[in-house]
């Protein structure tokens, strides 16, 4: 009896220690992953996403010429494309005829100081936030992203909100293990400075669809690419996380883009208020308004702050955890800020310039068609491209 109590207990602790040790790996390597980085080149091909027929990969190949790959890999994320100094309209000329040329194989030069070195030629001409210049801050616009039918849409139209803001990097996180052909075909077409990563969400945080932390995974990569290519004694910046599917007023970048540590502002269709916001007298935070405090110290949306990049580099190993609901308050708790430093922004925090906007799901259509080779006209094209960008199925009967 005494001998089978001892065996028992040796099996319980034996499990219990082998439980703790997955444990704290599965951490150790999310922590590990996020705080180390090396990168080892690794050939762009390997990357890719494998168009889904023929005449696709064709298509894709011939354009995938025109679009530089860098590709690096870590064990956390890949950075699939770097494209900077896009932003003069004779950049913007040239490229665009290269993309109409699709036997043009030259590929764009990655500059590894990215963000750092704009010129003046560097502003658009169309942007919005005034005559700026070199000694005005680098907004780094993070935007998580990952595959499903809207992405492309969702992105094209992110994109082309971007495309009005000066001295703007894009940094598109994609919750994808592998780079898109479609997103970067997509991307150039914004001109736009960007760099295009892949880092996917482990699948330790997938088991219950309805408490993933949705894109923790791939802004944490994109703050460790900020922390690796950002020359702090180069350029001043400011970094926020704009979601590919909410809603952006251009004022709001004016506002960000003078963020001293952290800045904050209303959202608009948050929770149960409609708004979630601090809550301002004698131009500081008194309090928050926002539905869910859930004892949070920062009780605001992702959308709803600015921190300047120098706290990247004052806190190295702060980053966002893996907790839903708790992402903003622990990623900001983690880098030492308090309540009394924070900037209110847009009119006292009076203004919505940014909207927690969400985009319907609707199921993937399946089209049945008797046989691809009777239809009419460009509709079998057009089919093709509604496979490849995963919008819709199309089968033929025969
Ligand atoms: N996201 C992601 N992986 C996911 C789900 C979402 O990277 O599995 C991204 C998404 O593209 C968006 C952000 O994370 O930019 C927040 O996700 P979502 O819009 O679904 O959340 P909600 O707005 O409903 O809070
Ligand atoms: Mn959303």
């Amino acid at each position: 009896m005494h001998v089978r109590k001892t065996w028992k207990t040796t099996v319980v602790m034996f499990l219990a220690v082998a439980a703790v040790t997955t444990v704290t790996a599965a951490f150790y390597f999310n922590y590990a992953a996020t705080a180390c980085c090396t990168v080892a080149p690794l050939s762009s091909s390997s990357l890719l996403q494998e168009p889904s027929n023929a005449a696709a990969a064709d298509n894709e190949l011939s354009r995938s010429k025109l679009v530089s790959s860098a590709v690096r890999i870590s064990k956390l994320y890949a950075v699939c494309e770097t494209r900077d100094h896009l932003r003069s309209p004779a950049d913007r000329d040239r490229f665009s005829r290269r993309r109409r040329q699709a036997d043009d194989s030259t590929s764009v030069n990655v500059d590894k100081n990215a963000g750092n070195n704009y010129s003046k030629n560097g502003e658009s001409e169309t942007a919005r936030d005034g005559d700026i210049g070199n000694d005005t801050a680098l907004i780094y616009f993070i935007t998580p992203t990952y595959p499903r039918r809207e992405q492309i849409p969702e992105l094209t139209r992110l994109g082309q909100t971007l495309m009005h803001v000066s001295r703007l990097y894009w940094i598109v996180a994609d919750d994808r293990p592998d780079c898109s052909l479609q997103i970067m075909n997509l991307l150039p077409d914004f001109s736009i400075p960007y760099t295009y990563i892949a880092s996917p969400m482990p699948s330790i945080y997938k088991r219950d669809p309805d408490a993933m932390p949705r894109g923790v995974s791939n802004r944490r990569a994109a703050l460790n690419w900020i922390r690796l290519n950002h020359n702090i004694n180069d350029s001043n910046a400011v970094i926020y996380f704009g979601d590919d599917d909410n809603t952006f007023h251009l004022d709001l970048f004016k506002e960000i883009r003078t963020t001293k540590k952290i800045s904050m502002f209303p959202v608009g269709l948050v929770g149960e208020y409609g708004v979630s916001s601090p809550i301002i007298d004698k131009g500081k935070v008194v309090g928050f308004f926002d539905s869910w405090p859930a004892k949070r110290k920062f009780p605001v949306d992702m959308a709803g702050f600015a921190i300047n990049v120098q706290l990247l580099f004052k806190y190295p190993y702060a980053t966002m955890p893996y907790k839903v609901g708790f992402e903003e308050d622990r990623f900001l708790s983690a880098l030492g800020i308090r309540l009394d430093e924070i900037e209110p922004k847009a009119e006292n925090c009076t203004r919505i310039l940014v909207w927690h906007t969400q985009t319907a799901k609707k199921p993937k259509p399946i089209v049945m068609v008797r046989s691809k080779a009777t239809l009419p006209g460009s509709l079998a094209t057009l089919l093709d491209q509604v496979t490849m960008l995963g919008i819709g199925g199309v089968y033929a009967v025969i």
